[in-house]
C-alpha cells in the first residue's frame, strides 16, 4: 500500500493530473476554460477585482494579432497615434446618446491630489472608449476638405467598470484593444469604409484565428451608443453562446455636430463631416481558446501560435549525445519555423508531451535513438493527435504542409460547427425550443426595441446578435415577427452571448 502511494506521487502521471486539465470541455466549459487559460499560462487573475494579467504567452498571441492588423492598417492608410487615458467630464457629456449609453460603466477619478491647479478641477473619466477625447482634437485639426479623409487608430487599454466577475479575456474591467477613428467628406465614403473594416475583421477572424464569423448589422437596441449604424462580426462558441468579435460603426454626423468638427468644402461652404469608429479587443484570444481547444488544453492555429514547432528528443544514457546532436540538426533545418528544442533534463519526454499539448503547439517532433539509423523523426499533430514517421530529407516540406493544413482544417471544423449550430424559427415556441438546444436562431423580427426587451427578459438573456449582411434567404412580404406577431422587418439572428 505504502509502496504504491509512493509510486503515484513520483510518477509522471501524478504530475500530469495536477498540471493537466481536470475537466472535460463538453462537461463543464466555464471550468475547462479557466483551467486552460491559467494552466497554459495565457493569463492570470489580478489582486484588483475584475482585472486580468496577460502573461507573456498570451501577450505574444496578442502581438501576432497586432502585427497582422498593423499591416492591414498601413494598406488602408490608417496611422497609429495615442490619446490620453483621462477624459474630462464635459467632453463626455457633449454627445447625449453616447453619454447615456456609457454611463453605467464609466469609472471616474473622484478626488485629485491637493495642489492640482484650479483649471484642473473637472472630474475625469478613465476612457471606456475614445470618441470624445479624440474628436475634441479633430475639431482643431480639421479645417478644409484637404484634411480629409483623416484616419487614425490607437492601440490602448480601456476601462469599463461595471464588470464584477472577471472572465479572463472575455469580461474584465480593463482590457486591451484597438480603436480606429476616421473622418470623411461624405456618408457614402464613411459607410463604405465602415463596411470595408468589417470585411477586414472577418478576414482576421477567419484567416488568422481560424474562427468563422457571421457579418451583420446590429438592431436599434444593440447598436453602439451614438452610432447611426453598427456593423458586427459574430462567432459562435461550443457552449451555445455567441461572441461579438469586433464592431465597426458608421457614426453619422452626431459627434461632428456635438464637437463642432467642420470643414470648408471645395464649394467654399462649411460642412459637417461623416465619421466611423471600429474596434476589436483581447477577447479575440478567448474565442480562440473556446473554439479550438480540447480536453488536453489549448489548440492554437499555426499563424498565431507563439511556438509553431517543438522538438522533443527522447534521451537515454547511452545515446544521449547523438540524439541531442540530431535534434539540434533538426532545429537548424527548420529554422524558418523558429522551433523550440526542449532539451530540459529535469522533465521526462512524456511530461514534455503533455506540457506542449496543454500549450497548444501545433506540431511536435520526436527524435529518439531508433530514429537515428533510419534517418527519420516522428511528427505529431496537435489538432488531430496523428503521428507519422517522416524521413529527414522530407521533414521541412512536410512540416510546412502540415502547418498549412492545421490552419485550414481548424477553420473548416469550426465552420462546420457554426453551420450546424444555426437554425430557423418562425414562431415563439420553436424559438424557445431551439435556444434551449443551444442554437443561434434566425427569425423574422419586427426590430422594435420594446419587443426585443421582452424577448431578453422572457428568455433570461437572449439578445439579437445581428441582421446578417449576406442573407440566408429573402424575407417574405407577409411574414410576422416570431415574438409579437407584428409585421417582420428583417431576418435576425438571436442567441445567448458572452
Ligand atoms: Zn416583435
Amino acid at each position: 500500500m505504502a509502496d504504491s502511494d509512493k509510486k503515484t506521487k513520483t510518477s509522471p502521471d501524478a504530475k500530469k493530473s495536477t498540471l493537466g486539465i481536470t475537466v472535460k470541455k463538453g462537461e463543464d466549459m466555464p471550468e475547462w476554460y479557466s483551467q486552460v487559460v491559467l494552466k497554459a499560462k495565457l493569463a492570470d487573475y489580478s489582486p484588483i477585482k475584475g482585472c486580468m494579467i496577460i502573461r507573456p504567452y498570451g501577450y505574444s498571441i496578442w502581438q501576432s494579432i497586432q502585427d497582422y492588423f498593423n499591416r492591414v492598417l498601413k494598406e488602408l492608410k490608417v496611422e497609429n497615434a495615442y490619446f490620453p487615458l483621462f477624459i474630462p467630464e464635459s467632453f463626455f457629456m457633449k454627445e447625449a446618446e453616447h453619454a447615456e449609453g456609457f454611463k453605467p460603466e464609466v469609472a471616474w477619478i473622484e478626488s485629485k491630489p491637493a495642489g492640482d491647479s484650479e483649471e484642473n478641477q473637472e472630474r475625469l473619466a478613465l476612457r471606456p472608449t475614445s470618441e470624445t477625447i479624440m474628436y475634441d482634437s479633430y475639431s482643431r485639426w480639421i479645417r478644409s476638405w484637404r484634411d480629409l479623409p483623416l484616419r487614425i487608430n490607437q492601440w490602448c487599454n480601456v476601462v469599463r467598470w461595471e464588470v464584477k466577475d472577471v472572465k479572463l479575456f472575455l469580461r474584465s474591467r480593463e482590457f486591451l484593444w484597438q480603436e480606429g477613428h476616421c473622418v470623411y467628406e461624405t456618408e457614402e465614403q464613411a459607410d463604405s469604409e465602415a463596411r470595408m473594416i468589417l470585411d477586414e475583421y472577418a478576414k482576421l477572424a477567419e484567416e488568422l484565428l481560424a474562427v468563422p464569423v457571421i457579418k451583420g448589422r446590429k438592431t436599434e437596441k444593440e447598436k453602439f451608443a451614438g452610432a447611426k449604424t453598427t456593423y458586427t462580426i459574430e462567432a459562435f462558441m461550443p457552449d451555445g453562446k455567441a461572441l461579438q468579435m469586433g464592431t465597426s460603426h458608421n457614426l453619422g454626423q452626431g459627434f461632428a455636430k456635438a464637437f463642432g468638427i467642420q470643414f470648408l468644402g471645395a464649394d467654399e461652404e462649411y460642412h459637417y463631416p461623416w465619421q466611423t469608429s471600429w474596434g476589436f479587443s483581447t477577447r479575440l484570444i478567448g474565442s480562440v481558446v473556446m473554439v479550438h481547444g480540447d480536453d488536453k488544453g489549448l489548440v492554437l492555429p499555426p499563424r498565431i501560435a507563439p511556438v509553431k514547432v517543438v522538438i522533443v528528443p527522447i534521451l537515454f544514457e547511452d545515446s544521449r549525445d547523438e540524439v541531442l546532436a540530431k535534434a539540434q540538426e533538426i532545429q537548424d533545418l527548420l529554422s524558418e519555423f523558429e522551433p523550440v528544442l526542449d532539451d530540459r533534463d529535469e522533465y521526462s519526454a512524456g511530461w514534455k508531451f503533455n506540457d506542449w499539448e496543454l500549450k497548444g503547439v501545433p506540431i511536435r517532433i520526436e527524435i529518439g535513438p531508433k530514429d537515428l539509423a533510419e534517418e527519420q523523426a516522428v511528427i505529431a499533430r496537435r489538432d488531430t493527435g496523428k503521428k507519422e514517421f517522416v524521413k529527414m530529407k522530407d521533414l521541412k516540406e512536410i512540416v510546412a504542409q502540415q502547418l498549412d493544413d492545421i490552419q485550414k482544417s481548424l477553420l473548416e471544423r469550426a465552420r462546420k460547427f457554426l453551420d450546424e449550430s444555426t437554425a430557423e424559427a418562425a414562431n415563439w415556441s420553436d424559438f424557445k425550443e431551439l435556444i434551449s438546444q443551444k442554437k443561434m436562431v434566425l427569425a423574422p423580427f419586427c426590430c422594435e426595441v420594446e419587443c426585443e426587451d421582452e424577448i431578453k427578459s422572457e428568455t433570461q438573456g437572449v439578445t439579437s446578435r445581428c441582421i446578417p449582411l449576406e442573407k440566408p434567404r429573402e424575407l417574405q412580404k407577409d411574414e410576422k415577427c416570431f415574438h409579437c406577431g407584428k409585421p417582420a422587418k428583417e431576418l435576425v439572428y438571436f442567441s445567448r452571448n458572452y
